[in-house]
């Protein structure tokens, strides 16, 4: 999850230059029947905005443009396909979803309301991340001086749609919300119009009835079918991993405010503070590995991920050497540059029901928008979890979004217009392509043991945590 030092490395540098509706939020039956009452007696309802998916993503989009004063005239419609998160008592355990959210997505979170909604839920921040090679001593960390700072936040992705819907219903009068409302068909305007013909977005959803929007945001996950109805291409590609996550307990508790991550060679495994005595697990690995590991016992899978963490069998003597030349060269000449390493907590056992396995991919839109339709979150770019950024550059798309958004409004602007949804997609793309290829990149140079590879990594790696100023540029950047 913390491939974070690479991406940044490998893209930090370029980028440096550029350098009301109503919110019926009770009885998602009411939502439904009234829809489908208000259709069956006239034209489809008319929106300027509706959000498609309200997932993590989805949510926040409406909360920003809950939240903005100049889109208050507007009809916002945000269309979720699932069940409303039960509101009130968050559950006892902790679930076996989570995100590293970047202190830049907590700042967002807290400029909509958010934050203090996690806050007064669950999140642990952490204040240092370690992040080491199997087949080699190297590492690099991150941290601030006397661990004075948060690095970042690991937060259930439960716990941050709870919140968001929570500020969502705290804003009831800006946003209409149809929770078990699946949009299943959407027509699209004639680029000419003719007369009679429709100039808005066509929406049906899955009971029957519809609505119309002069733009249409796809919030809608990976598998988006606003991208596919919008004919929008998709460059993609599956991994040969799958992710396994599950609640550790450990052994003993500790602060545990260090986020750890080891690039093993099937794939990297990360281990994620949730409190004084639990972590969450990321485990990257081949599917078959991943099969095997969700049908073992649970003291055999507790075995494996401390032996994932601990286990020195894949080193080599030949790189061992070199990195210890480097280091001491990098010692004389950056004579306080690094911080020690430290080892991480072993694990005793896991909450029995949190191992669940997900397939991982890259995919990517070659466009964000189109005459009436803007893509963000996953809808748009779906990425490797080793760098925990998918949601946060989601989140990014949000802010980015909804400034054009605001600014369309103030200047009297149809907020379909292709001109401004072109200045969001110009953005979004110049920031999200580096990272995402930086994190391809990095999948792939830690899939190899090959002894010239992992000598180019290791010594990479030594340098860059050598470098204080060059670890605070990547910080910089993917902390955005
Ligand atoms: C193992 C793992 C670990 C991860 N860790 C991190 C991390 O540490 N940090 C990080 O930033 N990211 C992480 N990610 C990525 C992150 O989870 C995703 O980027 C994020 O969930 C995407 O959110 P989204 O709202 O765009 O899409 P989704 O979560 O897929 O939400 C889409 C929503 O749209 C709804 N929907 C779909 N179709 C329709 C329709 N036709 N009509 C109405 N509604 C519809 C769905 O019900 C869903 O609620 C991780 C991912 C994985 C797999």
């Amino acid at each position: 999850m913390f491939g974070w030092w690479g991406v940044g490395l490998l893209c930090g540098f370029r980028a440096q230059g550029r350098a009301r509706g109503w919110l019926l939020a009770s009885s998602a039956c009411r939502h439904c029947s009234s829809a489908r009452e208000q259709h069956d007696s006239g034209p489809p309802d008319l929106y300027d905005v509706v959000i498609s998916g309200g997932g993590m993503v989805g949510t926040a989009m409406a909360c920003a443009l809950a939240d903005d004063p100049n889109l208050s005239e507007k009809r916002i419609l945000l269309l979720e396909a699932a069940n409303k998160k039960a509101d009130g008592k968050l559950p006892e355990l902790h679930s076996n979803r989570v995100s590293a959210l970047t202190p830049g997505s907590a700042a967002f979170l807290d400029r909509l309301g958010v934050w203090d909604h996690i806050c007064n839920m669950r999140y642990k921040p952490f204040k240092r991340m370690q992040v080491w090679d199997e087949c080699s001593d190297a590492m690099i960390t991150f941290d601030k001086v006397d661990l004075s700072e948060d690095m970042g936040f690991i937060v259930e992705n439960d716990v941050i749609l709870m919140a968001l819907s929570k500020q969502l219903a705290a804003t009831a009068d800006r946003v209409h919300v149809l929770y078990r409302s699946r949009a299943v068909k959407y027509t699209w305007p004639e680029p000419h119009q003719l007369p009679g013909s429709k100039p808005w977005v066509q929406i049906e959803l899955a009971d029957g009835s519809k609505v119309e929007t002069k733009l249409l945001i796809g919030a809608d996950g990976p598998n988006s079918m606003v991208r596919q109805s919008a004919n929008i291409q998709t460059v993609q590609w599956k991994y040969d991993q799958s992710a396994v996550v599950a609640t550790l307990h450990l052994a003993e508790p500790t602060d545990n405010n260090v986020a750890w991550q080891r690039f093993l060679v099937t794939g990297p495994i990360a281990m994620l503070p949730l409190s004084d005595n639990l972590s969450s697990l990321v485990w990257s690995t081949s599917h078959q590995h991943a099969t095997d590991l969700l049908n073992v016992d649970e003291e055999t899978f507790v075995d494996a991920i401390n032996s994932a963490f601990w286990s020195n069998e894949n080193h080599s003597e030949f790189v061992a050497t070199a990195n210890s030349m480097w280091k001491t060269a990098f010692a004389f000449l950056m004579p306080s540059g690094t911080s020690a390493r430290q080892l991480p907590p072993s694990v005793a056992r896991i909450d029995p029901k949190s191992r669940a396995m997900f397939p991982l991919g890259l995919g990517h839109a070659t466009k964000y928008v189109g005459p009436r339709v803007a893509l963000i979150g996953d809808a748009a770019h779906k990425v490797h979890p080793l760098a925990g950024q998918g949601v946060n550059l989601g989140f990014g798309d949000v802010t980015s979004l909804s400034q054009h958004l605001s600014e369309a409004a103030f200047n009297g602007k149809d907020l379909g217009s292709i001109e401004h949804l072109n200045a969001f997609e110009t953005e979004r793309q110049r920031h999200n392509l580096p990272i995402m290829a930086a994190i391809d990149m990095l999948k792939r140079l830690y899939s190899t043991k090959s002894t010239p590879m992992v000598l180019l990594r290791s010594l990479g790696l030594q340098a860059t945590n050598a470098l204080a100023p060059v670890k605070d540029q990547i910080m910089a950047f993917v902390s955005k």
